[in-house]
């Protein structure tokens, strides 16, 4: 596999990976100390979309979600989208720099324990074969193999996406909910996730409209819990 080549010959906690400034063995995510302290990690995010909270925010649900009903069990978000989280899942996305997946998979995974989110499953969002042609390469599902490395849990590559849907981020969120109508089916080899928890794993999230209609799809096979895990997303203000 080319990605466990790139994971062999990349030089780990050797230079920053957001500003490239030379950093110390010890560091965590390979990242220097002051791009570190520059993260935003959602400490207090929403109990179903992930969203961060402000702290004067009393409910632990915030008000887009409290109107809203979800076909997943809970979504969480490692950290705020600003500027070099956007260079960052940039260069990963576009800039071939796919040894970023094993990074960005760690702090997922502290995410993770620190949630206490136990899944069987590790499923991908897939990307239409027409821009996995172009890209080279799903980063969600790097993202997914990487996480499937450190916790020893199998990665369930199955779910296909039927469409291709380009701008999605321009469209309003019921323009979005239309478009994802079938966009995702699954294939045959899924019957082992009955009464299994499953983690769906992609770099943002947005609205939550993909992973919804992903795990719209899930739901029909009967599993426990499905929870999603995204590196980043959007802040809303509450
Ligand atoms: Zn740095
Ligand atoms: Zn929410």
């Amino acid at each position: 596999m080319i990605n466990d080549f790139i994971d062999y010959i990349y030089p780990r906690n050797i230079k920053c990976i957001l500003c490239k400034n030379p950093i110390s063995k010890n560091n965590s995510y390979s990242l220097c100390k002051d791009c570190f302290n520059k993260l935003k990690f959602i400490k207090k995010g929403c109990s179903k979309c992930g969203k961060p909270l402000t702290d004067f925010y009393k409910k632990d649900i915030c008000l887009n979600c409290e109107t809203k009903e979800y076909t997943f069990t809970r979504a969480l978000s490692c950290v705020e989208y600003y500027d070099n989280i956007h260079k960052l899942i940039y260069s990963f996305k576009y800039g071939l720099k796919t040894y970023l997946s094993y990074n960005i998979a760690e702090i997922m995974n502290d995410k993770l324990k620190y949630e206490n989110i136990d899944f069987d499953y590790i499923i991908p969002v897939p990307l239409h074969k027409k821009r996995l042609k172009k890209r080279g390469y799903n980063q969600a599902l790097l993202i997914a193999k990487q996480i499937s490395k450190i916790r020893k849990k199998e990665v369930l590559d199955i779910v296909v996406r039927n469409e291709n849907t380009p701008f999605l981020s321009q469209l309003s969120r019921e323009e979005r909910l239309k478009k994802m109508k079938n966009v995702f089916t699954l294939t045959q080899n899924n019957n082992k996730i009955y009464k299994k928890n499953l983690l769906i794993v992609d770099d943002i999230f947005t609205t939550g409209a993909t992973v919804n209609e992903i795990s719209r799809n899930l739901i029909k096979l009967e599993p426990s819990k499905i929870y999603a895990i995204s590196f980043a997303t959007g802040k809303n203000i509450y």
